[in-house]
């Protein structure tokens, strides 16, 4: 049996017309003769609401109840789409991330899928049933739910996608699929209709929300067809796949932007072998990902050491520093919330220095400080104030000329 694997976002399933909506469209992909698994997410901002009640009740909630409730968003979801597809009198059961078997290790909140069981699914699909899957979810061995991160749905989707070998992965979302810049920042933006693993990967990692970053990674390590695409419309969307046609390879694919992002600086660290490893193993241990890092001389013997972390960990990161701060001997620990990483991602970027410096004039017409910069083989990011980021983004755009044709300057008065 050909299998496919769909999954529906927050706002393709936000209200009862919309799961009505999405039943009609897994119905009719069955009639194409496909096994249909679906994935969905919670309904609309379920996953926030609770989010919101759980700190009105404690501010510190212990990851392990954290996970118990953020589920629950999904399977209200999964059983009112079972029931909108048993109204149109097709055979469907909804299973839970457990129940379906995505083993995962014992990170609660951002939990990392280690098998998938497919021996159920695909029981289920021999009796001719959709099969309705909770996303963002599974169990760890202690058979405890456990959730893979915001917007893990995704990664729930590839990874069944690579479990039962499906012949495609469809992201449905609120838009048409991925585009040059986020259309609510840049409404110009053009929407592309290939996308490279690597690039979809940058783009994602760099803010683009339409993906889970992990998601990419095992669609990209599997090969597996992933495309993202309306569930309001019957657009193609945009496929993301190895090799893109050649004309694509020597430009820039897109301009992110993410706001979710804190700068922490511990300040005149003792300049000496051995120090960075220090700072960043602690980091290491408690699960914090560190991003841009710069170390600056201060004067003699010291130095500042400055990286990003996501806001979700600056508490849990400022409390480690401080504590680092103190046994190193350093003088202390500064974070900033207001910045944002404005990022231009692209596979093409061998000539380097011509990207950066397009990149840094549009920042400067715009008089746009550059607090920190790093780069990679596809992308350059520069963390910018998050107040101006939007103007950041948009004249980034504007300066690759990204919506594929130059705007012309109309002079008013
Ligand atoms: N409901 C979860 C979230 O809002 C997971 C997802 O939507 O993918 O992050
Ligand atoms: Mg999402």
């Amino acid at each position: 049996m050909k299998i496919i694997v769909q999954k529906y976002g927050g706002s393709s399933v936000a209200d009862s017309n919309k799961i009505k909506n999405v039943a009609r469209r897994i119905i009719k992909s069955k009639k194409k003769g496909y096994g249909v698994v679906v994935v969905v997410s919670a309904m609309g901002d379920t996953t926030d609401k609770l989010l919101d009640m759980a700190y009105k009740i404690n501010p510190h909630p212990s990851e392990r109840e954290l996970d118990m409730l953020l589920s629950t968003g999904e399977q209200v979801s999964i059983s009112l789409l079972a029931m909108a597809i048993e109204a149109l009198n097709e055979p469907v059961i909804s299973l839970t991330g457990g129940q379906v078997g995505i083993l995962t290790d014992d990170i609660h909140n951002k939990a990392r899928i280690l098998k998938v069981d497919s021996k159920r699914i695909n029981k289920e699909l021999q009796q001719g049933k959709i099969v309705i899957v909770a996303g963002f979810q599974g169990i760890n061995n202690n058979n405890d739910i456990t959730t893979l991160g915001r917007g893990g749905s995704d990664t729930t989707a590839v990874a069944l996608a690579v479990a039962l070998q499906a012949e495609k992965c469809e992201i449905y979302t609120d838009v048409e699929g991925v585009y040059t810049a986020d259309p609510r920042i840049v409404p110009e933006a053009k929407m592309l209709s290939e996308i490279s693993y690597d690039e979809m990967l940058e783009m994602a990692n760099l803010g683009a929300k339409v993906l889970h970053p992990r998601s990419v990674e095992l669609a990209k390590n599997y090969g597996v067809n992933l495309i993202v695409r309306s569930s309001f419309s019957s657009n193609p969307g945009t496929v993301v796949k190895g090799e893109i046609q050649l004309e694509n390879i020597m430009r820039i694919s897109g301009v992110t932007c993410d706001k979710k992002i804190a700068k922490v600086a511990v300040l005149e660290v003792p300049d000496k072998p051995g120090i960075a490893c220090h700072v960043f193993s602690e980091l290491a241990s408690a699960n914090i990902n560190v991003d841009m890092i710069i170390q600056s001389i201060r004067r003699e013997k010291v130095n500042d050491i400055s990286f990003t972390v996501s806001e979700d960990d600056l508490d849990k990161t400022v409390k480690i520093m401080e504590n680092t701060a103190k046994k190193l001997g350093a003088m202390g620990v500064e974070f900033d919330k207001n910045v944002a990483k404005v990022s231009i991602v692209g596979a093409g970027m061998a000539s380097k220095a011509e990207f950066a410096k397009t990149m840094f004039q549009a920042l400067a017409e715009e008089n746009i400080n550059i607090q920190m910069i790093s780069t990679s083989e596809i992308k350059i990011s520069c963390l910018v104030s998050q107040t101006e980021a939007d103007r950041a983004v948009r004249s980034i755009h504007k300066k690759f000329k990204l919506n594929g044709f130059e705007i012309e300057e109309k002079e008013v008065g």
